[in-house]
């Protein structure tokens, strides 16, 4: 398999400052070359985030939450691609289902943030998932169909297998402590990767309630390229743990 296992946590609106700097000090990374490891700190965190992983590990990448789709104007409490650059952040999360479920994030806003970011240069990681409601009347590929759908318009082509990964977080697994089975994880993984321009070479994580327990079976799955972790990535020991059960697959 040529696709390199990216491991992300998603801090969402919980660590502060101070925690920041101690986190990445606590972190250990595995050896592997094979794994990347990401960070979606709150954008107030970011710049110490950033200037704190570069001092940990540089092999540590830093992303935003959230990116909006035009580089500068009026539209109060949102982050430009702009300001990101500046501060040399190389990703985005787009799309994750506390924003849409939330905060109205639609598959066209969302689709017109991805784009801006990858434009502009940055990586993208894209998120899809069903409801419990939407699982249990049997629409999930069909909601993967329609949540895929704006990202198959010509101008995301070139990103896909690039600078373009996907996660596919199903919202009833979200911070439930009810993760997916690996058998239902791999079967939306395939279902994603039958739809998407370069399936061999773009990268689909798993993200819902991972644990250090849960990680090495799902990750072990064919189609599943590593995992985005809420709750779990808040501690640096059980988000080391999870790296480093995630480098002996
Ligand atoms: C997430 O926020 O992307 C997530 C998967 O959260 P948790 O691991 O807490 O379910």
């Amino acid at each position: 398999m040529s696709r390199k296992l990216l491991l992300a946590g998603n801090w969402k609106m919980n660590l502060g400052l101070t925690q920041t700097e101690a986190y990445f000090s606590k972190l250990k990374l595995p050896a592997s070359e094979q794994i990347e490891v990401l960070f979606f700190p709150s954008t107030a965190l970011l710049e110490r985030a950033k200037n704190a992983a570069l001092k940990a590990n540089p092999k540590i990448q830093i992303g935003a939450q959230n990116t909006h789709w035009e580089l500068k104007g009026a539209f109060t409490g949102e982050v430009s691609v702009t300001v990101l650059k500046e501060l040399n952040i190389q990703w985005t999360l787009v799309g994750h289902s506390e924003r849409r479920q939330l905060f109205g994030e639609t598959d066209q806003t969302a689709s017109k943030r991805a784009l801006t970011a990858l434009q502009s240069g940055l990586h993208v990681l894209y998120c899809v998932g069903e409801t419990k409601a939407e699982r249990e009347s049997n629409q999930t590929n069909a909601v993967l169909k329609r949540q895929l759908e704006p990202l198959l318009k010509p101008e995301f082509k070139s990103y896909f297998g690039k600078t373009l990964a996907l996660a596919y977080e199903p919202v009833w697994a979200i911070g439930t402590g009810l993760t997916a089975t690996p058998k239902q994880a791999q079967d939306a993984h395939h279902e994603i990767r039958k739809r998407i321009p370069a399936p061999e070479h773009t990268r689909i994580l798993y993200g819902g309630s991972v644990t250090p327990e849960t990680t090495s079976e799902l990750i072990a799955q064919p189609d599943i390229d590593g995992a985005l972790v809420g709750g779990a990535s808040n501690d640096p020991e059980k988000f080391s743990q999870i790296l480093t059960n995630a480098a002996t697959i």
